[in-house]
């Protein structure tokens, strides 16, 4: 397959980026586990104070999310000491790490053992030597442990952690024996900056606001509180400030928090002189400084620039001079990349010259190349030698990267393009005709009378319904994507000792929703508990049991006509039923089909289904068999007596909703009116299933079939069957979820309510104003849409809407749309509200 021009270009482009380009830290991204667990760490790096046996040494203090065995773990011989408080697990990383987020876990022996650290401290160094005991944003030391020997509890570090050595402390009173494993979180701080020297910052008083500008994390010396030397803050902390430096990221600070800022009157010659120490020495290509710029409130970014470099013990005579562009419309605040013209140093000092009252700064962040190794500074015992290993070590990482990139560029563009193909509506039959051909052909005993092919061949039907149903890009299987993110990993991971400690979940969160890193996403999958999703015993009652009204239809009284499409049972067919008004005792034209004999819908089962479907495909047989609205597809009869088991539905003449809007026949003369008409119909649909407590799960335009007239049904009960299995359904093993329809409760809490129905609403009723053009975010890839997931949980802002369709009033999306994406399930509204806000709007 040739990849073509544009694709390559991009290639090369995000290589070259990738080659030239390293941008500062981002957090976010910044959760690799950093190799307890996977082993990347040597023993020889972990150590400890002491140890409670041989077998409780440092080097069994690694998190086990495999094992399951959880018996080895580092034990401290806290009894014998005196102060047992001075108890350290140690682990050196060999280089500097931007530390984000750590993770601890107990030891529980298989039963055996019951020890674990309900509390501990952490203390880092950069050079091994002076240490730093970690608090939080507030000064909050104490860590929250373990409250259990099963599971691992993870901790956001806020802030984060730069260095290369970390211990874990456990805090105890002595009653009882502690034991640890433990893992960090982060990647390699590229920058090696060791620490920054600069006059705290200052104090504004904004009409009558105090302000403060200090560098309320810095972990180094502070001289009378206005010199800081040897340590790193919040210039390095990740977090860059917004564009009014009143508001910070999190609410709970002082205004001014996410800037460190200095007055112009408190600096005679006019500019603030910074002193950057690195690890060793380097070429650096350019700085990054994040200013802020409010030039009405008299900030603005610097107005020059001047760095001086030193190797050695002397600083070099020529300084680097930089003038940013002066930018005197926009307020924002932005990163200034100042070329540092590649100049060689272990130690830089600028001095940034102020163009107002104000300078604030809330990141600082360095480009360098390889280190320069310089025999004179490094003789052979000194620890500088380390320096090259480090650097083959960066060196190779990066081609790794590189390649690992351009590998992933390749597969993305490969999968998208064969997804795209099987995804290309209008080439969807020809697809499965040929991959009907393609798989074996077994005659069977089927006895439609086939119109077109059978009746003149006297023989059969040969369909061989062994295909494996192709996977649509609608469906995915969360829990592979959550395990790849860090912060979600363990919730699927600990399944084993979940299941072990026979829990569900552990809730945490103060609205009772559990912390996502706590919620379990296949024990609630596999859980039998069906008191996690909203159907009431009366209402179990009224879906269990046989139909006795669901009769059975003679089925050599069924012609096939054509194949309609596909499903994951097998395939549906077109067939005339002749005598089926009759047999139902009902002038079925009143639900407006006057064919006769009647045209109806034919869902079989595929032959070579196991157990599980055919038990599936009967109850939901069971379900639809007691739904009666005008907006749900109905079931008419069943042909269960003898295989292949098939269910009779009425057939809806245009297919389904998601095929019929994305149709280029519609694009101009569907109206607002009649699209809005169709939402009305699906939230009247939902409204019935909703007074049954009935929950969907899989509402969608797909789901949706067209009659005349622009006649619109809910169709596809097939996942609101797992209600009785208590877990998804699996397609060879896997569990596969439309998860671009799925609120963020049912992706990581494995919740499904009718308020995730409305979610899904939402999202149908976005498809339908975009007349399906695109799948709902398909500028983010599966992974980011977990991760979106996770920041509709965090709702810290960062979450990324649908946006509005171009047609649609703003009254539509803000009142109902993102109404149907509220976080709290409960502030979501009813679908009876939906289908009254939806019918006004029309009046
Ligand atoms: P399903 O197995 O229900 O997902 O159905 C697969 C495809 O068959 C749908 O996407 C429709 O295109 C078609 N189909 C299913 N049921 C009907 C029906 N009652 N009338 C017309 N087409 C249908």
């Amino acid at each position: 397959m040739k990849l073509k021009i544009m694709e390559v270009k991009l290639i090369a482009f995000v290589l070259l980026q990738a080659v030239t380009v390293r941008s500062q830290v981002n957090p976010e991204m910044c959760r690799y586990p950093l190799g307890m667990t996977g082993g990347q760490i040597q023993d020889e790096d972990i150590s400890a104070s002491s140890h409670w046996s041989e077998s409780t040494a440092a080097r069994f203090g690694r998190l086990d999310f495999d094992n399951g065995d959880g018996d080895g773990a580092w034990c401290p011989d806290i009894m014998s000491e005196p102060d047992g408080l001075k108890e350290y697990l140690q682990v050196d990383l060999r280089s500097l790490h931007f530390i984000t987020l750590v993770g601890t876990q107990g030891r529980h022996a298989d039963g055996m053992g019951n020890e674990f650290a309900q509390r501990y401290r952490i203390k880092y160094s950069r050079d091994g030597s002076s240490w730093v005991g970690w608090h939080d944003r507030k000064g909050r030391q104490i860590i929250e442990g373990n409250s259990n020997a099963y599971d691992v509890v993870l901790k956001d570090l806020e802030p984060p952690i730069i260095a290369r050595f970390v211990r874990f402390m456990p805090v105890t009173d002595h009653s009882m024996i502690v034991c640890m494993r433990v893992e960090l979180y982060g990647c390699e701080w590229l920058d090696g900056l060791m620490s920054y020297s600069i006059p705290d910052g200052h104090q504004m008083i904004y009409r009558g606001l105090d302000v403060f500008f200090n560098d309320s994390v810095y972990d180094g010396a502070s001289a009378e509180r206005s010199e800081l030397t040897k340590g790193l803050g919040q210039l390095t902390d990740g977090t860059w400030g917004l564009d009014d430096f009143l508001h910070s990221h999190s609410y709970n600070f002082w205004p001014g928090y996410d800037y460190v800022g200095w007055n112009n009157r408190s600096f005679p010659r006019g500019y603030v002189e910074m002193i950057f120490e690195f690890d060793h020495v380097r070429n650096f290509s350019s700085m990054k400084v994040h200013c802020n710029n409010m030039f009405s409130r008299g900030v603005r970014m610097f107005r020059q620039v001047t760095c001086y470099f030193r190797s050695g013990s002397e600083w070099e005579a020529d300084p680097v001079t930089f003038r940013p562009a002066v930018d005197r419309v926009s307020q924002s605040a932005r990163f200034i990349t100042v070329p540092l013209g590649d100049r060689t140093a272990s130690t830089i000092k600028c001095r940034f010259h102020f163009s107002d009252l104000w300078m604030l700064f809330s990141e600082v962040a360095f480009q360098s190349g390889s280190a320069v190794y310089n025999t004179s500074m490094a003789p052979r015992d000194d620890p500088t030698h380390k320096v090259d290993d480090s650097n083959t070590r960066i060196l190779i990482g990066c081609l790794v990267a590189i390649i690992a990139i351009l590998l992933a560029i390749i597969v993305i563009i490969l999968w998208r393009q064969v997804w795209q193909k099987m995804l290309e509506k209008a080439s969807r039959r020809m697809l499965d005709d040929e991959l009907t051909a393609r798989l074996a052909i077994q005659t069977r005993a089927f006895s439609f009378h086939h119109s077109s092919l059978s009746s003149e061949s006297g023989s059969t039907s040969n369909s061989t319904y062994e295909r494996i149903f192709p996977l649509c890009a609608d469906y995915q299987e969360p829990s592979r994507l959550i395990r790849k993110l860090p912060e979600f990993s363990q919730s699927t991971e600990r399944l084993g000792k979940l299941s072990k400690g026979n829990k569900a979940f552990a809730a945490g969160g103060s609205d009772g929703a559990p912390h996502y890193a706590e919620a379990d996403i296949i024990s609630l999958q596999e859980s039998s508990d069906n008191s996690i999703y909203s159907i009431t015993a009366v209402n179990m009652n009224f879906f269990a049991g046989t139909d006795s009204s669901m009769r059975e239809f003679p089925r050599q009284k069924l012609t096939f006509k054509e194949k309609l499409g596909e499903g994951q049972f097998g395939e549906v067919h077109l067939c005339e039923a002749e005598g089926m008004q009759d047999f139902l005792g009902e002038d079925l034209s009143i639900e407006g089909n006057n064919e006769s004999p009647l045209l109806v819908a034919v869902k079989t089962l595929r032959e070579d289904a196991n157990k599980n479907a055919r038990n599936d495909f009967l109850k939901e047989i069971r379900i639809m068999s007691r739904l009666r609205d005008p907006n749900i597809v109905r079931l008419l009869a069943v042909c269960v007596d003898t295989d292949p088991l098939c269910m009779i539905t009425e057939y809806m003449e245009n297919g389904d909703l998601n095929q019929f809007l994305s149709h280029p026949m519609y694009f101009l003369c569907l109206s607002y009116t009649t699209l809005i008409g169709m939402a009305v119909q699906i939230a009247s649909g939902m409204k019935y299933l909703s007074s049954l407590n009935f929950v969907h799960r899989d509402l969608a335009t797909r789901n949706c079939l067209v009659g005349k007239k622009y006649t619109i049904k809910i169709a596809d009960f097939g996942m609101s069957r797992n209600l009785y299995r208590g877990g998804y359904y699996r397609i060879q093993g896997r569990a596969v979820l439309p998860i671009r329809w799925m609120s963020w409760e049912s992706i990581l809490l494995g919740k499904f309510t009718m308020a995730s129905d409305v979610w899904a609403f939402g999202v149908t009723l976005w498809e339908i104003l975009t007349l399906c053009k695109e799948q709902p975010y398909s500028q983010l890839s599966d992974e980011q849409v977990i991760e979106n997931t996770g920041e509709f949980f965090r709702e810290q802002g960062k979450q990324v809407y649908l946006p509005k369709p171009p047609c649609c009033p703003d009254r539509i999306y803000k009142d109902l749309m993102l109404s149907c994406w509220r976080r709290n399930a409960k502030q979501r509204p009813s679908f009876q509200e939906i289908h009254a806000q939806l019918l006004e709007s029309l009046a």
